[in-house]
């Protein structure tokens, strides 16, 4: 008799990995992957496939995902999260994955109101009408508790096999995990950026500006962000890793060193007036504490990720009430 196979829609949270396990636990062989775009956090899912030994694909939807923004069929939830046109998106995505990947079904970690407005029942189906694949959906963690579907109706797998949770509580998850023995999970928020309210406050401003194209939507994800005029900003790493990411993903516009003393590289994005330069270092000498009221700054140009010149200004130290002025943040 031929094995089924599922592909897992894998987001590194908890709910996700229990829908992986709990189908290996039962023998079902399950093809876990992770739908990559700017404001989904790899490196959160890539971290607890690893420690839950999880195979994990990764696929890069970031072109496709970032058109799901301009107008979602059922709209935004809290923030600018289209999360039943995301998930109905994913469904299609992996859906179309099936025959590479020789599997025949669909599974995701969905619990039935679990979240208020994406996981009630009638979210979950026009979750499941938009994919297209609605008859391919299993979701294990509620199956029992929904309409039953091709892989169950055909017997691919058995219908005691599935679970009943439901509800926003997370005791039955953490018993389940208990119980397959998983012990690393991350806690329930943080894996999509498009639910936290600075990161969408610096999306609104790129789209109010006409810059939401998807290396612009890239970098939000790092440093501080101020708007400097219509065409230009200015993005201060935070730490380290930061400045390392910010360097390395960085394409087109001009790169800030301060000279002779440790701090944040600070970038500049689109079109640029001298005035404009001016403001942008005076902003960004202010992370320098340990720099005097004039210093010296190395102002790189940047083509294609390449350095393509290199002129050197001077930085004047102002008033911090510039920073307030020009800091895309809840403050
Ligand atoms: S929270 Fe983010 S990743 Fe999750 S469904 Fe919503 S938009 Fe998609």
């Amino acid at each position: 008799m031929k094995t089924h196979k599922a592909i897992a829609l894998f987001s590194g949270g908890l709910d996700s990995i229990l829908a992986v396990k709990w189908m290996q636990s039962k023998g079902y062989p399950v093809h876990p992957v992770f739908f990559k775009a700017p404001y989904l956090l790899q490196e959160r899912a890539i971290n607890y496939a690893i420690k839950n030994a999880i195979n994990l694909e990764i696929i890069d939807v970031s072109e496709e995902h970032i058109k799901l923004l301009d107008n979602p069929v059922y709209g935004f939830g809290k923030w600018l999260n289209p999360c039943i046109d995301c998930h109905s998106f994913m469904f299609k995505k992996a859906a179309e994955l099936m025959p590479d990947r020789d599997a025949d079904y669909l599974i995701s970690g969905e619990v039935l109101g679990q979240r208020p407005k994406s996981q009630r029942r009638d979210a979950l189906d026009s979750v499941s009408k938009l994919s297209s694949v609605k008859d391919l959906i299993v979701r294990p963690l509620s199956q029992n508790l929904l309409p039953d579907t091709l892989p169950i109706r055909e017997g691919w797998i058995a219908k005691k096999d599935m679970l009943s949770i439901q509800g926003r509580g997370r005791l039955a998850q953490l018993a389940l995990a208990e119980e397959l023995g998983i012990v690393d999970f991350p806690s329930p928020a943080g894996g999509c950026l498009l639910t936290d309210r600075n990161y969408c406050l610096r999306l609104r401003d790129l789209q109010k500006h006409h810059q939401d194209n998807l290396h612009a939507i890239e970098l939000l994800a790092y440093g501080r962000h101020f708007r400097l005029t219509n065409e230009a900003k200015l993005i201060i790493g935070r730490d380290e890793a930061e400045n390392e990411t910010l360097r390395h993903i960085f394409q087109q516009g001009i790169m800030l060193e301060a000279e002779d003393y440790t701090g944040p590289l600070g970038f500049i994005t689109g079109k640029l007036k001298l005035e404009t330069l001016d403001l942008a270092l005076s902003i960004f000498i202010l992370y320098h504490p340990k720099a005097p009221i004039f210093a010296t700054i190395d102002v790189w140009r940047i083509n294609a990720n390449k350095i393509t010149g290199k002129m050197i200004k001077i930085a004047t130290k102002g008033d911090r009430e510039i920073i307030k002025k020009h800091l895309i943040a809840y403050l």
